[in-house]
């Protein structure tokens, strides 16, 4: 049996990252399985639905790589894969239920008759979840369609998982009280029932439930902040689902190999921002130069920066310093163009130790003796110069770091010298001691 899951958005609203979760579940199992992964637009409440919404859905999970098999844009043999195109077959199980007496007329709605007995979900997550519909004060016969003709949500999702042959329904917990309605229907149409896994709510970090409005819930903000794809899908996987090692940085193929609806939590899973930004740390840590330059490029444009033919190199030397791709702008320019700006405490740390002025000058002398530039080179000239004027190398290496960034910290001393060349460095460390006079 292939393995089919979907996802059902409503377009209603943006994708958060609760949705985008269910999307990757549904997206692994059926990678891990060799199945596919449809994606089905649940349309039907009109008044709610924009076509904002429906582009921003497709545009988060393409963002996050999750390309589905079947579904909009891609066709495939179970469509139209919006509900409002489905009517006919809507219609057509609607029969089903009249022909087998199983729904009734009442004002002017139509109600589904329940089976009156226990119903039980064998959740693959949740476990066993029971129902007892012995009780019609407790559970009323529910409206499948109504007086105006349309199909409520119960219906027209179990229709059409049943149609586009789904065998593994993944989706929020939020669902699974829905399920024994669900089971009761699937009964009542003489089909078999998929597998079903509610995967647990997300909190915020305070324990209350993720709403759409919690920052940090909309996959649309992502990509500006500056993360990558990857992490987002990595920091989500563990939202819920547990790699049962100690280890926690996996790539997309990694997480197909080992994703499993058995390692996913009962517990509800924590929102942690920090956390999140940690894994787009790690992530950008792996990436290769050339990936890494070419994911801060259109960072470092939007902040009017040139992006010079060494650019590769350039990205290169912070890319252990940033979590964030917006970070890298205002890390690289003092490497990208020479009116960069200085941090004051920084400046006033070096002023602080009067000598220094007087060895930077010193300096100055020595890397212009310099014939053939190198990272060493202009370090021996650092030595020399601290030497001849009795002063220790190390004392020059923090006020010539800051001659040439303006900052405290950054990329190694060696591959700013290097990057910058000799005439700049010279040129940077006589307008510093300027600068501390
Ligand atoms: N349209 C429903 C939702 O967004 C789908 C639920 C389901 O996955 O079955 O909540």
């Amino acid at each position: 049996m292939t393995v089919r899951t979907r996802f059902a958005p409503s377009p209603t609203g943006y994708l958060h990252v609760g949705g985008a979760r269910t999307a990757l579940f549904c997206w692994l199992f059926a990678r891990k399985h060799g199945g596919q992964f449809i994606l089905r637009v649940e349309d039907t409440d009109e008044a709610r639905n924009t076509e904002e919404a429906r582009q921003a859905i497709f545009d988060g999970l393409n963002w996050l790589g999750l390309d589905w098999d079947e579904g909009p844009d891609v066709g495939g043999d179970c469509g139209p894969y919006y509900q409002s195109q489905r009517a006919e077959i809507y219609d057509r199980y609607f029969q089903k239920l009249l022909d087998s007496g199983r729904v009734y007329e009442s004002d002017g709605a139509w109600r589904f008759r329940f089976e009156r007995c226990p119903v039980t979900v064998h959740d693959l997550v949740c476990g066993d979840v029971t129902i007892d519909y012995t009780d019609k004060s407790n559970t009323p016969d529910m409206v499948v369609r109504r007086s105006d003709g349309s199909y409520v949500f119960h219906f027209v999702n179990v229709v059409d998982d049943l149609e586009m042959k789904i065998t593994h329904v993944i989706r929020g917990e939020d669902h699974l009280m829905n399920t024994p309605k669900h089971l009761q229907l699937i009964d009542a149409l003489g089909a078999v029932a998929p597998a079903y896994a509610h995967i647990p709510l997300i909190q915020n970090e305070n324990g209350s439930k993720m709403s759409k409005r919690d920052l940090g819930a909309a996959v649309a903000d992502y990509p500006a902040q500056g993360y990558l794809p990857v992490a987002l899908v990595n920091f989500l996987a563990l939202l819920g689902w547990s790699s049962k090692t100690t280890e926690e940085i996996f790539s997309m193929e990694e997480l197909v190999q080992r994703f499993s609806l058995e390692a996913v939590n009962r517990a509800p899973a924590r929102f942690d921002a920090e956390k999140c930004s940690w894994f787009n740390q790690q992530h950008i840590m792996k990436m290769s130069d050339a990936d890494f330059s070419l994911a801060c490029e259109p960072f470092v444009r939007a902040a009017e920066l040139p992006v010079p033919a060494n650019f590769i190199e350039i990205a290169a030397s912070i890319k252990e310093k940033v979590r964030l791709l917006t970070e890298v702008p205002s890390a690289l320019a003092f490497l990208l163009v020479d009116d960069f700006s200085y941090e004051e405490e920084t400046v006033a740390k070096v002023k602080s130790n009067a000598a220094t002025a007087g060895l930077l000058d010193a300096l100055v002398l020595h890397l212009k003796m310099i014939s053939a530039w190198s990272a060493e080179s202009a370090k021996e000239a650092v030595a020399a110069a601290a030497t001849a004027n009795g002063a220790k190398a190390g004392q020059l290496m923090f006020p010539l770091r800051v001659a040439l960034s303006g900052k405290h910290g950054g990329p190694d001393l060696a591959v700013i010298l290097t990057i910058l060349g000799k005439d700049r460095v010279v040129e940077r460390v006589e307008k510093f001691v300027k600068l501390l006079a």
